[in-house]
């Protein structure tokens, strides 16, 4: 029997709980977003991410620039929410513009307001096995979804397909951590089906239909993290979810997997750089 894991129905658990926390605050945390440009994907995903911010009590801001702004002047305002000491998380919208070179602007943003978990600090205490001020928001949220599940980590391989900053590096750490055997596959990669079907824990982030039922190996939890619009505008993922759902033992659907739970870790960081910050 295939468990169809419910991403959404875990999300809305911690929101609450961080509603809950939130309303006995008498400061509210406050999340800046900074959006460049006017992509019709971010304004989705920013909008999303005030209004849920603001669902469990937390102040956000949505700071939009003109894609005309230049690297140095968006450096400037970042560091004015730096030092401004009635924001709490910081979280730029990416991708940025091409003119705007992505590692500076990160570089800029202090690890106490670094809600992505991107900055050298923070993925370095990730790497080293320290504690970041927070951690990044997806791979976060796959390891409470398989935590919720009660998935063994330890000693299964988890194979990962893709290998961004956002997902597939982050998460590897994450698993290491956890002490599964890791292994990261990318687009040079030879044989995936053959590394793939090795997985006990099979995560897939890549953004295009790849991991297919003859890559899969039976009873393997399959995690899906791409999300696109296939030809017919409808919101899928990289797996072809039907098919693959009849060998796995566990398997995220795509929309209400793990995109709610991104959503979620953002705004439980955002707390918890809130906390820290109080404590100073
Ligand atoms: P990305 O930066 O574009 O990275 C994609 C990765 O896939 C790269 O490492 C690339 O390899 C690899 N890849 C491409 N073609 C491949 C192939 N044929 N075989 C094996 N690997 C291949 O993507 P991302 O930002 O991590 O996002 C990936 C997907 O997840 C997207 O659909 C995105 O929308 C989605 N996403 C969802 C959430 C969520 O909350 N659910 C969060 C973040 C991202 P190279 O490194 O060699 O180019």
């Amino acid at each position: 029997m295939t468990t169809i894991i419910n991403g959404k129905e875990i999300a809305e658990k911690i929101t609450e709980n961080l509603k809950q926390k939130v309303s006995k605050m008498e400061i509210k945390p406050h999340l800046a977003v900074i959006q460049v440009g006017n992509n019709e994907a971010s304004n989705i995903y920013v909008n999303l991410k005030k209004k849920k911010a603001e669902d469990v009590g937390i102040k956000s801001s949505i700071i939009k620039f003109h894609e005309t702004i230049t690297e140095q002047e968006l450096i400037n305002e970042i560091k004015k929410l730096n030092d401004n000491d009635n924001v709490n998380a910081i979280l730029v919208q990416l991708p940025l513009p091409k003119n705007i070179n992505t590692e500076n602007i990160i570089k800029t943003i202090i690890p106490q307001k670094d809600v992505d978990g991107f900055t050298a600090e923070n993925s370095g205490d990730l790497i080293n096995g320290f504690a970041p001020k927070a951690m990044p928001c997806t791979p976060k949220g796959i390891i409470r979804l398989l935590k919720e599940y009660n998935i063994q980590i330890e000693g299964k391989h988890a194979v990962i397909v893709g290998r961004s900053n956002i997902v597939g590096k982050p998460l590897s750490m994450l698993l290491l951590r956890k002490n599964a055997t890791v292994t990261i596959c990318h687009s040079k990669t030879q044989n995936l089906k053959e590394i793939t079907k090795q997985a006990d824990i099979l995560i897939s982030a890549v953004g295009k239909k790849i991991i297919f039922k003859d890559m899969v190996k039976p009873d393997a939890v399959v995690i899906d993290v791409g999300i696109f619009k296939d030809e017919n505008g409808k919101t899928t993922g990289d797996v072809d979810f039907e098919n693959v759902k009849e060998v796995a033992s566990y398997i995220t659907p795509v929309p209400k997997g793990v995109g709610p739970m991104t959503i979620a870790s953002l705004l439980e960081n955002t707390v918890e750089l809130f906390e820290q910050q109080q404590k100073k």
